[in-house]
Order: C-alpha cells, then sequence, then structure tokens
C-alpha cells in the first residue's frame, strides 16, 4: 500500500478504452482512495435517455431532457462478490447495460450537451471535496479539478484500443464485430475532442501515458514510482 504525505486528488485523463479505469481502480486500490469512473455517469444519462425515448436516431429532445434531467439519480455501491464498483440509475444496477455498443453509440451525443455536462460536474466536484480521489473522464484535469495535484493524460494506438475492448466484449457475450467496435471507438475519440463543451484535451501540467506498448502491470508501477517521488513519504 502507497503511503502519501497528504490526501491528493489524481485525475485521470484520455481517449476511449485507453485502459484508464483499469489504472484509476489499481490505484485507488493501492492508495486506498475512491475511485469514481465519471464515463460511467454519462452512459446512465444516456441510458436513461434512450428508456425515455428521449434520443430517437441519434437526435435527441433537449427540452424533455433539460426538464426530467433533475429526476435522473446516479449511485455507485460497492459489489463486495465481484470486487467492484457497480453504478447504479435511479435505484437499478445498470452497470452491465450501460457498457453495450448501443449505448457507447449515443453516449458521445449525450455528453456533449451543455446542461448535462453542467449536472455532472456538480456532482463529480462533490465527490472529490475531500480529496483521496482518483477519477477518470475525459476533463478531470481541465474542467473538475483543474488543481488536482496529480494528472495523467492517456494515448493509445486506436485499434489496439478497439481490439482491447472488442475481447472484453466478446468474454461478455456481446454478439458485435471488431469493425462495428472500432468504428464507436474513432467516432468518440472524434465527438470528444471536437465539441465545444469541455472537449476531450490534454491538461498542460499532465503527464502522458502511452499504453500502446506496455502491459497494465508496468503502466501500474510507472504511475506508483512517479507517485512515489511526487508525494511519498
Ligand atoms: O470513459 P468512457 O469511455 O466510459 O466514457 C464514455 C463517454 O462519456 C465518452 O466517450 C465521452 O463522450 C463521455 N465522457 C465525457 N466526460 C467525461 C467522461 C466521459 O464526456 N469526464
Amino acid at each position: 500500500m502507497l503511503n502519501l504525505k497528504s490526501k491528493i486528488i489524481i485525475a485521470i485523463d484520455g481517449y476511449s478504452s485507453c485502459g484508464k479505469s483499469t489504472l484509476a481502480k489499481e490505484l485507488a486500490k493501492e492508495l486506498n482512495y475512491a475511485y469514481v469512473d465519471t464515463g460511467a455517469m454519462y452512459r446512465a444519462v444516456t441510458l436513461y435517455c434512450m428508456n425515455n425515448n428521449l434520443i430517437e436516431n441519434k437526435i435527441v429532445k433537449t427540452d424533455l431532457l433539460e426538464k426530467f434531467l433533475n429526476q435522473i439519480t446516479i449511485t455507485f455501491k460497492y459489489n463486495i462478490t465481484l470486487e467492484r464498483s457497480d453504478t447504479f440509475l435511479n435505484d437499478l444496477n445498470v452497470e452491465n447495460r450501460i457498457r453495450e455498443l448501443d449505448v457507447s453509440d449515443n453516449v458521445s451525443i449525450i455528453s456533449k450537451i451543455g446542461f448535462v455536462r453542467k449536472k455532472m460536474v456538480i456532482l463529480q466536484k462533490e465527490m472529490g471535496k475531500n480529496k483521496g480521489l482518483v477519477m477518470d473522464g475525459r476533463d478531470i484535469g481541465t474542467v473538475v479539478f483543474p488543481e488536482a495535484e496529480l494528472k495523467f493524460f492517456m494515448i493509445a494506438d486506436p485499434e489496439i484500443r478497439a481490439k482491447r475492448r472488442y475481447k472484453e466484449l466478446l468474454e461478455k457475450g456481446d454478439k458485435i464485430s471488431f469493425e462495428e467496435v472500432f468504428n464507436n471507438v474513432k467516432q468518440r475519440d472524434y465527438l470528444d475532442e471536437n465539441r465545444a463543451e469541455s472537449p476531450l484535451k490534454k491538461a498542460l501540467d499532465s503527464i502522458i501515458l502511452d499504453n500502446t506498448c506496455v502491459t497494465q502491470d508496468e503502466q501500474l508501477k510507472r504511475v506508483i514510482d512517479i507517485i512515489n517521488e511526487k508525494f511519498g513519504r
């Protein structure tokens, strides 16, 4: 277990399927910190929209969504059996559902809406008020916690990211093709980087982690070395 001089916030941003959440979870465990997957929050709002016909053929009924936004409650509960944090949408466990490809196909359309982001960022800031947090997403180091003590920006070759994601989805039993996953990864990169509100971009003071050719263990070791060097006792 890592022992730091004081509690910090670690922001991990980067492209889709770069291994952000794997790294964030492992770090949170090492530090005994809370971990928040902000992508899950945007995915949960997207699922709500899909379930309530607020998005159809990629067109969002923004007026209705704005009206219903305060009826959306997103919470995380630790699942002891699976040793992971599960996402709940209005008290329903949606952890598996929000990872499916139809949600991935719509999420960047919902996440670019200003009032949706505003609400998510308020919730996210609240989660970090006592520090001791690892949070991953697209705008954590730039918008949610620009003052975070440590920021990483993860990158990896898009085809390699899509291959990893495809393997994960196949293992879960999803019936999809590699092309579908690859297209989704490329499309989300494009939408996330080019939206007007809080686009995905590297914070000037973040450290780049290129995940193309390293294993998860090598990545974790490198990050732990950085943390020890900067914040260790
Ligand atoms: O991290 P994940 O791939 O699950 O995120 C799903 C989507 O949620 C992203 O493609 C992006 O559109 C959106 N997102 C965001 N801001 C964040 C986290 C995720 O816009 N902080």
